[in-house]
């Protein structure tokens, strides 16, 4: 009896020390300078063609990519019928989502007349308390079009690329206007991403791609209709580094493979920008130290990587911001030869389930306690595999 008494106290006595609020270590935050060029993008670099002066410019600023784009441009490239997981049906859709979205372009920007301003705004004079109204009603409507998150903060320098790199954006100077960006998340869906890197993943991708410039086209126009200025950064047409301003925005961390996590979904999101002149309530940003430790000791994604671009060691100092950086060249030069986003790394992470009350509690264990947290980076090895199976293409999609 006195053995069981024994054993019952020492269960209780770990469960409790399981559940006592133990953030444990505190990790630098990092914030980075301003340095990014979205010339040095992948798909800034692959928008530029041999014979082309941009081609031949870019080169001789960056002599030391030449060798590392020639290896992606021998591959059969994104969404490409020679790909190695080319899918009739999956490409033909995430094609016609990027078409789609490409016609949110021409609302991107649009500055009002002076008279179209104040007639929108009519009368109102702004206070404090329409800052928050105007916040709320701007958060609310967006979740009611489909937005998993929102958040607002103010625009930072180091939000902004220094250059623009794509289409009629290459090589000129990122001016910001607007003093505050609203971030938005959509969830991507579970059982496609689990396909990463099979083609079903970049169907949904492009499908979120498309609903995330979806929304922000449409609080772009609010906002303007209510008499501010508003830009969208949407796919192809990013003046900010989405991750960053929604980090900032109070959506969540940059994690090991440089994506967002947010607090219920993981990286398993798309991001959006909106920014605006409108006044409006920022948020706490996300620092997460939690995230950063869960990263550290977890590393399934740069072990499952096919293209080992995600690094496995500590985070390191890039242009004033401790971070994980990976290896952007391997990477895309995988997705070329795959035809996919590949999406193998938000796959398999942790932070990835499915969002239910399990799961829930799991991701409230892990930022609670930080032994909590050491024990479900073990038990995810055990119950989902160090190197989890690719999930099978649903069969209405591998027909
Ligand atoms: S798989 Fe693990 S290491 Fe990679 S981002 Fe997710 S939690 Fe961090
Ligand atoms: S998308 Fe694929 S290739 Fe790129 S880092 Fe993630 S797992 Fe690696």
């Amino acid at each position: 009896m006195i053995v069981l008494y024994v054993f019952l106290l020492v269960i209780s006595l770990i469960v409790l020390l399981l559940f006592l609020p133990l953030k444990g270590k505190q990790y630098e935050i990092a914030v980075p300078v301003r340095h990014r060029d979205e010339r040095d993008t992948m798909f800034s670099r692959n928008e530029i063609k041999p014979g082309e002066e941009r081609f031949d410019d870019y080169y001789r600023m960056r002599p030391g990519n030449r060798e590392k784009d020639d290896a992606f441009r021998l591959k059969p490239g994104l969404l490409s019928p020679e790909a190695a997981n080319y899918n009739r049906y999956a490409f033909a859709c995430a094609n016609a989502s990027f078409e789609a979205v490409e016609t949110f372009f021409p609302y991107r920007e649009k500055a009002h007349s002076t008279e179209h301003r104040a007639q929108s705004r009519g009368e109102a004079c702004f206070t404090s308390d329409n800052k928050d109204e105007l916040s709320k009603f701007i958060k609310s409507w967006a979740r009611k079009m489909g937005a998993h998150s929102v958040g607002i903060t103010e625009m930072k320098d180091y939000h902004f690329y220094t250059y623009g790199g794509r289409k009629e954006r290459y090589g000129k100077e990122v001016i910001n206007k607007h003093k505050y960006g609203i971030a938005i998340t959509v969830e991507m869906d579970y059982e496609l991403t689990m396909t990463g890197p099979q083609a079903p993943e970049v169907m949904e991708s492009a499908q979120q791609y498309l609903r995330s410039g979806m929304i922000a086209t449409q609080l772009a126009l609010t906002l303007r209709n209510l008499g501010y200025e508003a830009k969208t950064h949407i796919d192809a047409n990013y003046d900010v580094i989405c991750p960053l301003v929604a980090r900032d925005a109070g959506l969540g961390e940059i994690g090991r493979m440089g994506l967002l996590m947010t607090p219920d979904l993981g990286p398993r999101v798309r991001i959006a920008v909106v920014t605006t002149d409108a006044p409006l309530m920022v948020d706490e940003p996300g620092y997460d130290n939690t995230v950063i430790d869960f990263c550290r000791r977890c590393k399934k994604c740069a072990r499952v990587c096919p293209s080992s671009s995600i690094p496995f060691g500590e985070r390191e100092n890039h242009e004033g911001g401790l971070r994980w950086q990976i290896n952007q060249e391997s990477c895309y030069t995988y997705w070329c030869q795959a035809g996919t986003d590949c999406g193998r790394c938000m796959a398999v992470c942790p932070y990835s389930h499915k969002s239910n009350t399990f799961h829930d509690f799991i991701r409230w264990g892990i930022r609670n306690n930080f032994i909590f947290r050491r024990l479900a980076v073990r038990l995810d090895d055990i119950f989902y595999g160090t190197k989890p199976k690719v999930a099978r293409e649903p069969e209405w999609i591998s027909g």
